[in-house]
């Protein structure tokens, strides 16, 4: 089947509407949670995000600072977390030659921008177009599993297929039109995807409601 991801995109849109990513509260907090997020669920990553501001360190001043112990012990419901602590102060050290500004680092034009976020230890390809789709606000889509998933599933690409690759795919065959309600369209197009993942496309999918139609196994 020819892939087709504005017709994915409209129809999702249609059956589960407007997501509302990044739900964080600010720029620190989003970008921490892209860390925290990887191998993990978003609702043990926020219940982290949450500790951390309540404990005054959601700011790269104050990441930086924290001694290993403490940040172990607050990283520790989302997995992983001394490893996340490691790449936690290194997105903060990165920060600082920014002047810990995003404002300073999102003048950088989209690839230098995203170059510079891959050479930062544990940011690696959709960690840095999650801070560049959902903090910079740029038009570039976010590649995971989900959407390797759906998309070999629908029959438009081999599972093996490359970060980049699928990506391309992407960008090459959708509109950069803003939706109904103005949110940029790859922004929308992500959440939706992994919304799908959660509601039908599971690793063994549900699918006898599905709302993709075209997909040949909807009715199964
Ligand atoms: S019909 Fe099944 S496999 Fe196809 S998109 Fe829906 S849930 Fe996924």
């Amino acid at each position: 089947m020819k892939p087709d991801p504005q017709k994915l995109f409209k129809v999702l849109y249609g059956a589960y509407g407007p997501q509302h990513w990044w739900p964080a509260k600010s720029m620190e907090a989003m970008m921490v949670g892209v860390i925290l997020v990887q191998n993990t669920a978003w609702t043990q990553a926020a219940k982290v995000v949450d500790s951390l501001d309540a404990n005054n360190c959601l700011s790269w001043q104050a990441l930086r600072d924290i001694d290993d112990e403490t940040l172990w012990q607050w990283l520790r419901p989302a997995g992983y977390f001394r490893v996340k602590s490691r790449r936690i102060k290194a997105l903060a050290h990165f920060m600082a030659s920014y002047s810990d500004s995003v404002t300073e680092l999102f003048t950088l034009e989209t690839a230098d921008l995203r170059n510079q976020l891959l050479k930062v230890n544990g940011v690696g390809k959709e960690s840095a177009d999650s801070i560049i789709c959902y903090g910079a606000g740029r038009h570039v889509f976010v590649v995971d599993t989900y959407t390797r998933r759906l998309f070999t599933r629908l029959g438009w690409v081999d599972e093996k297929i490359g970060y980049d690759e699928l990506q391309h795919l992407v960008h090459s065959n959708i509109v950069k039109a803003k939706k109904p309600g103005g949110i940029e369209i790859f922004n929308e197009f992500h959440a939706l995807i992994v919304r799908h993942a959660k509601e039908h496309c599971h690793k063994r999918p549900s699918c006898n409601k599905c709302p993709v139609k075209f997909c040949l196994k909807v009715g199964i």
